[in-house]
């Protein structure tokens, strides 16, 4: 089956590809692992010339790629266009920290000498998502090439387009062919690629389902693997909170990206006495977003990025409807055309209800009350996912305390979640495992040698 590339915003098919053939796989492997060869042996400094050109070269071409992204995935462009930057910004610090990240460690032992090294593992498959298209895989291609390795892209099919970008890019910012080779191929069948000799380990972010497939097959070559899956962020709002900052960050933590972010927060577990001010103010503040054309600057909310996602966000604000939910703002289609989804806020949602239990992925807000503190650590533990959580207290000790109970890859406190290359990132219980950013990001994909001299 031919892969389509669709304006979410129109409905129109942009362009079909065709699947790669076993043939253009093949050529693809072969070169990023020949290339690997050479590139494991390059310096430091030659790798950071090359991904400070690249650099150059998402800034210089910010408005076309930005562009590329909202008309495939229907991101507003204000947003595309940061992402690009923040591209950039994560292959700057790379190429300027890396060889700190990766230089030699001298560790006591019973030998004259001893010392840890860190040597690329070889050619690394990504499987990405479409949300964020460009970040995704740059967050994993920085540190992974920085530190020697090559790597096949893998993209999700609905971004084909920009998946073939981020390929002629790297070429054209020097870097030699095969450093990072984009496949077209759809997600169920990427079974023969993780299994192929040439490949030395994988990542994915994506779903949770994903992750279990994928998981399982590298499992079955004992192949190493590293998952960025799904969240269900909670964003607790404690009595003492500045309510107006909570909810005003509350509309951008849960709606930025047309509500498509793993990192959003997407159950509102708010103490019972400042739980109406709080619900009212977040309501007051959502009802203001603009949906519409991404392509226009002053847009907020773009469509969905496919159809089918937009039907199951609809099943489950529907059934938590029906199990008892209040709807507060929102929970209706917008227009003919296009897969929009008005900002949706339910209140009086419980842990029974499928926006509890579920990963919402679009801007479908869900608000809990708790009874307490200790009620809402646990309501913010109950639940499948441990990416990020968020905190609001004006109490700053107690809120560090606090966080070291919540089970999350990240806690937030006063602050919505957002990646940043000097912070680690990756999630525990069904978010996945394995980090990426920072000197723990870079320490992923290469064999961690131990060398001893007597
Ligand atoms: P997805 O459907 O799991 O797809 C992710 C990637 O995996 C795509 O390239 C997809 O290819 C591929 N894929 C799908 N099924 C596969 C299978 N059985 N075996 C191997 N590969 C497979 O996820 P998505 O809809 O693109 O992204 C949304 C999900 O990603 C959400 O759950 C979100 O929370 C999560 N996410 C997590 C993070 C994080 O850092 N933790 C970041 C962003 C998104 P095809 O497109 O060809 O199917």
């Amino acid at each position: 089956m031919s892969i389509q590339s669709i304006n979410p915003a129109t409905e129109e098919v942009l362009q079909t590809f065709e699947p790669y053939t076993p043939r253009q796989i093949d050529d693809a492997l072969h070169e990023a692992s020949t290339t690997f060869r050479g590139w494991r042996k390059t310096t430091f400094s030659e790798r950071r010339e090359h991904f400070h050109h690249l650099a150059r070269y998402l800034r210089d071409n910010k408005s076309r790629l930005a562009r590329i992204a909202t008309l495939e995935m229907g991101k507003p462009l204000v947003e595309a266009e940061a992402e690009v930057e923040k591209c950039a910004l994560n292959c700057d610090f790379y190429a300027e920290r890396a060889e700190e990240f990766l230089a030699s460690q001298k560790l006591p032992s019973n030998a004259t000498t001893s010392y840890a090294t860190f040597q690329p593992l070889g050619v690394i498959l990504a499987l990405m998502p479409w949300n964020f298209p460009y970040w995704q895989v740059f967050r994993f291609a920085a540190p992974t090439l920085m530190a020697g390795n090559t790597a096949v892209l893998k993209h999700a099919s609905n971004v084909s387009q920009v998946a073939l970008e981020i390929e002629r890019m790297f070429e054209a910012s020097g870097f030699p062919k095969g450093v990072l080779r984009t496949v077209l191929v759809p997600g169920a069948e990427t079974e023969a690629l993780i299994k192929d000799s040439r490949i030395a380990a994988v990542t994915l972010t994506g779903s949770e389902a994903a992750g279990r497939k994928v998981a399982a097959i590298s499992g079955s070559v004992l192949k190493k693997n590293v998952l960025e899956l799904g969240g269900s962020d909670a964003y607790i709002v404690l009595s003492d909170a500045d309510i107006d900052a909570a909810a005003q960050t509350a509309v951008q933590a849960r709606n930025q990206n047309n509500g498509q972010s793993c990192i959003a927060a997407k159950r509102f577990i708010v103490i019972d006495d400042v739980y109406d001010k709080f619900l009212t103010k977040f309501v007051q503040n959502t009802a203001r977003l603009r949906i519409g054309n991404p392509l226009e600057r002053d847009v907020n909310i773009g469509p969905l990025a496919r159809g089918d996602l937009r039907e199951g966000l609809e099943r489950q604000v529907q059934e938590s409807i029906r199990h008892g939910a209040s709807l507060a703002l929102g929970g209706r289609r917008v227009g003919k055309q296009g897969y929009f989804y008005e900002p949706t806020i339910l209140a009086d949602v419980t842990p029974d209800m499928t926006v509890f239990k579920e990963e919402t992925f679009g801007p479908v807000a869900a608000v809990i009350r708790a009874r307490d503190t200790a009620h809402a650590i646990e309501l913010a533990n109950n639940s499948i996912y441990g990416l990020s959580s968020n905190l609001w207290t004006r109490n700053i000790e107690q809120a560090q305390r606090l966080v070291a109970q919540i089970e999350a890859g990240a806690a937030f406190i006063n602050g919505m979640t957002a990646s940043t290359p000097s912070l680690p990132f990756g999630g525990v219980k069904h978010s996945g495992y394995g980090r990426e950013l920072s000197h723990f990001g870079i320490q992923e994909f290469v064999n961690i040698q131990t060398v001893w001299i007597g």
